[in-house]
């Protein structure tokens, strides 16, 4: 089974309650543990040596990546980051000076945040480190953006540029979009939002599947990185495919209805002009991902990114 039918399979029979809002599928769980306006987020992940980051990765930036990825799916819902709990796996004779390295880099971005790490356990890895974070947030009630409220018609953007992001290193320093997802949920109505992690080809569908929606791409609105580009270059590849699969972006793909979509671009550039903010296609109600290119419509090809070391 791949992991998305091994997800589909764990869920099936998954206990809830009445305080959950939205369980397994979205970025989050959303919960409403009686605070009036407020719901509660939270989330786990985890960074595992030999699929995340390498024996050779700076610690630091292990740490970083193991905190980071979880701001991530915070931010898809809008929400603010408060708590994390940490639990480790050590390896046995993992070097102490490395695991000192990894909770710095790890201290530093839940400061940067304000992030409290209150707690966490240890335990032995017969095989590689690895990393678990489970982090709590909250979002105003009715500022939560989910993935399954997109509409036929709606525009489609995605903040920054795709692609290459293992070969570059950007997977460990990339900025989680926190502040650019409350902004948007606060300036626009957004109707359904994503971080994308496993690629936008695969991480469109997962939104495009909760909102019972199909799409239209534009081939030359999607925005290929620069290292995107460059590794096409000299590996021969399409550096269109790298920016639709490479994966691990985390950036934000979200959709709003298309009247809000020039306001939008105008208000980004002025709010975040280092930012990137692209309007890559639009919201179909036939089930079907399509890339419009000049050589005319057809089926997007889904090539699910898979974990992969880095070189
Ligand atoms: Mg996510």
């Amino acid at each position: 089974v791949n992991e998305l039918e091994l997800i589909e399979r764990l869920c099936r029979h998954l206990p809830l309650n009445a305080s959950t809002v939205v369980g397994p599928g979205d970025d989050c769980a959303v919960l409403d543990l009686g605070l009036a306006d407020r719901r509660i987020l939270f989330k786990t992940d985890a960074v595992v040596e030999g699929v995340h980051f390498t024996a050779e990765t700076d610690p630091r930036l292990a740490g970083r990546k193991a905190l980071a990825r979880c701001l991530s799916d915070i931010a898809a819902m809008a929400g603010t980051p408060t708590h994390a709990v940490i639990t480790l796996g050590l390896p046995p004779d993992c070097d102490l000076d490395r695991v000192d390295n990894l909770y710095a880099g790890l201290g530093d971005c839940a400061r940067q945040h304000k992030v409290g790490v209150v707690g966490g356990e240890t335990t032995a890895s017969p095989g590689s480190l690895w990393v678990s974070t489970a982090m709590l947030g909250w979002v105003q009630s009715d500022r939560c953006v989910l993935r399954s409220g997109a509409h036929p018609g709606d525009a489609l953007f995605v903040s920054g540029e795709l692609g290459g992001s293992l070969a570059s290193g950007r997977h460990l320093s990339f900025a989680p979009r926190l502040e650019e997802a409350r902004w948007l949920a606060e300036a626009f109505e957004v109707h359904a939002m994503i971080d994308l992690s496993d690629g936008l080809a695969g991480d469109l569908r997962h939104l495009l599947k909760a909102s019972g929606v199909g799409a239209e791409l534009l081939a030359h609105a999607v925005p290929v990185s620069p290292a995107a580009r460059a590794a096409a270059r000299q590996g021969g590849r399409n550096a269109l495919a790298a920016a639709l699969t490479d994966g691990e972006d985390y950036e934000l793909l979200f959709a709003v209805s298309a009247a809000d979509a020039v306001a939008l671009k105008d208000r980004w550039k002025s709010r975040f002009p280092g930012t990137k903010l692209s309007c890559i296609g639009r919201v179909m109600s036939e089930t079907t991902v399509t890339l419009r290119d000049a050589q005319g419509r057809r089926t997007l090809p889904l090539h699910g990114y898979v974990h992969f070391q880095e070189p």
